[in-house]
């Protein structure tokens, strides 16, 4: 796997597909930095060899060339962020783009114009591809976010340099963060996954399967478990099409020897709002018109056992309605768990979604191992999928 430490940049221009698709607020203000941020490692190392860096991201999902999604609204941030000037070329191809990188000196920091103004990113367009790479002598991948997608300047213009590419610090923290939790792993392993729909994680469960030791079901899918086992949800989420193989699920993890830990009791609501009246219930006792809505304390008793048990671990999707504040503590619970498992010497992984949002804003970032920056790439490389950006920069 080449890196960015297998390169010296000494007068070569870097071509880097970053991920800058940040979140803005309406004065087009950087709300959330952490993606540039990201960035920052590869493209100071790569000044500091006595190189050049020609970034090229997407913004939001524009409709052609709309202003809105412009990536000069980021200029002033990214400049913060890395403490160096950054050019910009207000059209990703083009002679303007064409020009301002061939002008561009060791040190130089050149910023493309938003890469979904022109359809041809998304549809792969071998062409555009070959126009992007004419800005750089070395490819360098380290937008993670979008390693899941077969586009111009994540995969297809890899092809152009067949020599000269690689993975930027991040994306290469990404795969092996993932690598250590899936494939070289100290035992025992643990997959925690939360969050509302048993169907929208069926291949990732069915491929960790393989691979730990314990499966803790939480949130709002364990309901579809529960009730298949014959118990009482209330009012609770289902996807009553799902029961069958939820037992299915519980059969093949048994075969494997996994260890599944569903909950044993729940934070019951009569309403879905942060103000409704609330129970602790069995979670196979929930009675008509009450809906689970975060994991009870008997479960996450049963939860901290397990995860202080386990040398590696995968937390994926909260277990309660963490966005309402006073359902949120099963989530927060577990993150102390995850954290002081960590403290230990286990290793942690936060990926996918939501689990993301809530370790964030529980400040719990800082004590897990990593937190991975791609929801979608997260979610499908733990499907086992191998991700086109990422193929073809070992291809
Ligand atoms: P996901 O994107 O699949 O990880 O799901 C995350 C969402 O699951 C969050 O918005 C949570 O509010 C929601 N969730 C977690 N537990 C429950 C529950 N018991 N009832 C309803 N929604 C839940």
């Amino acid at each position: 796997m080449k890196t960015i430490n297998d390169f010296n940049f000494e007068n070569k221009k870097a071509l880097i597909r970053v991920d800058f698709n940040v979140p803005l607020n309406d004065n087009f203000e950087v709300t959330d930095a952490t993606r540039i941020i990201s960035a920052k490692p590869t493209i100071i190392k790569i000044l500091e060899d006595g190189g050049s860096c020609v970034l090229m991201s997407h913004l939001g999902r524009p409709k052609g060339a709309q202003e809105e999604f412009s990536l000069k609204h980021i200029i002033s941030e990214i400049e913060d962020v890395l403490g160096v000037e950054v050019k910009f070329a207000s059209d990703c191809i083009g002679e303007e783009a064409v020009q301002k990188a061939e002008a561009l000196q060791p040190g130089q920091i050149l910023l493309l114009e938003n890469l979904r103004f022109h359809d041809e990113e998304k549809k792969g367009d071998e062409a555009f591809a070959e126009k992007l790479s004419k800005y750089g002598d070395i490819y360098v991948n380290d937008a993670f976010g979008t390693a899941h997608r077969a586009h111009a300047s994540t995969t297809i213009v890899a092809q152009f340099f067949p020599e000269a590419k690689c993975f930027g610090s991040l994306l290469a923290k990404e795969i092996e963060s993932i690598d250590k939790v899936l494939n070289n792993s100290e035992k025992p392993v643990l997959a925690v996954l939360g969050g509302a729909k048993v169907s929208s994680k069926i291949t990732v469960i069915e491929n960790i399967l393989d691979k730990v030791d314990h499966l803790i079901i939480g949130g709002g899918m364990s309901f579809t478990f529960i009730k298949a086992q014959g118990g009482k949800i209330g009012n609770s989420i289902c996807e009553d099409d799902k029961m069958e193989l939820a037992l299915d699920i519980l059969k093949q993890a048994e075969a494997k020897n996994v260890q599944v830990h569903i909950p044993v009791d729940v934070v019951a609501a009569d309403d879905f709002s942060n103000d409704a009246n609330t129970q602790v219930v069995d979670i196979n006792q929930i009675p008509d018109g009450w809906q689970g809505i975060d994991a009870g304390p008997r479960t996450l008793e049963n939860f901290d056992k397990v995860v202080n048990q386990c040398k590696t671990i995968l937390w994926n999707g909260p277990l309660g309605v963490f966005e309402m504040e006073n359902f949120a503590q099963g989530t927060i619970a577990l993150g102390h768990s995850i954290a002081n498992s960590t403290k230990n010497g286990a290793f942690s992984l936060v990926g996918g979604g939501d689990s993301v949002a809530a370790v964030k804003q529980f400040g719990f970032e800082d004590k897990v191992s990593y937190v991975s920056t791609g929801g979608g790439a997260m979610l499908e490389s733990l499907e086992g999928k191998t991700l086109p950006g990422i193929a073809a920069i070992l291809s």
